[in-house]
């Protein structure tokens, strides 16, 4: 019999108390027993996000959330940047089109990340740009984006800063408040270890002046819709009950853990798969001044079609990684380390893709991936 080892980035695999938690029985939300995982689940997030901002919840995958943040901060005609270094990047300059915003595109070569700099020399030659829209972790690329450094520049102007961070969350440190972050756009499925179907965003009090101003057409994701109704501990419409119920057990694992030891647990794996990929004669996509702790994104080498590899490790083998999109399709494969994994599935992986590379005719010695991901986990 197959396994079926996700090592996607996103979804992620789902741990048992998880799965057990998603069984429970339905209850109906507008109850006190509901309202008290809302609540839960609303502080949980702020102990992941670093923040004291208001949260809130909408039963949406993370692109829902995305959206959200546009159309409720901005209005027709307004001025904003997006960053486009991959796919996820190209989505908020989309979004901005879809809502009539007069997007200033920040084009980035993929696989590496903007720089502070650049944003503040564009926010200083207009002063009416009213957001900037950036990925913290670019999926596509497996690129980690300074936001540190880009809230600093952003703080200092009359702009909001919104970060997709929905593969990042619970992966790579976000300290939406110390690093002046005013939204926060995430979803359940990947740090969070559950299925798809809770988006959500933190908003800063910069951020809510803005979502009164705004007139983008809009009905569900109105945000103003999902803070007065968080203002009663309550949802605007029928939330993904089940979801909401298991995201709190799942923020009581991470807080149990430790935010900042799981942290140095991806890092870890993330190093270890980055030694492997060397120790097999394949090159990292990312550069390495920026490149991302949840997933490794790997050069395939030529003669070898990396949408072969995908499929004979899922089909044949039952351990499901990433192609590339776009461009780097069948160019690249990316490994994630994001949600409930340990050592030993990075190890299976590494492992099952030496015996893939070896039936598709790349030369290296078989066990050199999996002994240089052993060492580096084990110095
Ligand atoms: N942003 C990033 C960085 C992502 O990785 C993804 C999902 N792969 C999304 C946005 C879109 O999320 P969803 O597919 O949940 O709408």
């Amino acid at each position: 019999m197959k396994r079926n080892l996700l090592l996607t980035p996103g979804p992620t695999q789902v741990p048992p108390q998880l799965c057990a938690a998603l069984g429970r029985p339905i209850i109906h939300h507008r109850t006190p027993l509901f309202q008290q995982y809302l609540k839960e689940a609303t502080e949980g997030l702020q102990y992941v996000l670093q923040t004291k901002n208001d949260v809130y919840l909408m039963a949406s995958s993370g692109t829902g959330a995305m959206e959200a943040s546009v159309c409720s901060l901005l209005s027709p005609g307004d001025r904003a940047i997006t960053v486009e270094g991959g796919k996820f990047g190209e989505r908020w300059t989309e979004l901005c089109q879809a809502y009539g915003i007069n997007a200033e595109v920040v084009k980035v070569e993929w696989g590496k990340a903007v720089t502070a700099d650049t944003i503040k020399g564009l926010l200083d030659k207009d002063k009416s740009i009213k957001a900037v829209f950036v990925t913290q972790s670019e999926t596509s690329t497996g690129v980690t984006t300074d936001i540190a450094a880009l809230g600093k520049v952003v703080a200092a102007t009359n702009a909001v800063l919104v970060v997709d961070a929905v593969s990042g969350l619970g992966v790579e440190d976000l300290q939406t408040d110390n690093w002046a972050v005013d939204v926060v756009a995430s979803a359940s499925h990947k740090g969070l270890m559950l299925p798809p179907g809770v988006g959500f965003v933190s908003v800063s009090k910069k951020a809510q002046a803005l979502m009164e101003k705004s007139t983008c057409p809009k009905y569900y994701f109105d945000l103003r819709k999902y803070k007065k109704a968080a203002g009663k501990t309550d949802t605007p419409f029928t939330p993904a009950i089940g979801i909401v119920i298991a995201l709190v057990e799942s923020l009581k694992m991470v807080k149990e853990a430790g935010l900042e030891n799981l942290l140095q647990h991806y890092k870890r794996l993330a190093v270890a798969t980055r030694e492997a990929a060397k120790a097999l004669g394949l090159a990292l996509y990312a550069d390495p001044a920026c490149i991302s702790n949840n997933l490794t994104a790997i050069r395939i080498p030529d003669g070898v079609d990396g949408g072969k590899v995908v499929k004979i490790m899922r089909d044949t083998h039952g351990i499901s990684i990433a192609g590339g999109q776009g461009d780097l399709k069948g160019k690249i494969i990316r490994i994630a380390h994001m949600g409930c994994l340990d050592e030993y599935d990075i190890l299976a992986g590494i492992s099952c893709l030496e015996k893939t590379l070896k039936e598709l005719g790349h030369k290296f010695t078989l066990g050199a991936g999996v002994a240089a991901a052993q060492k580096s986990l084990n110095p």
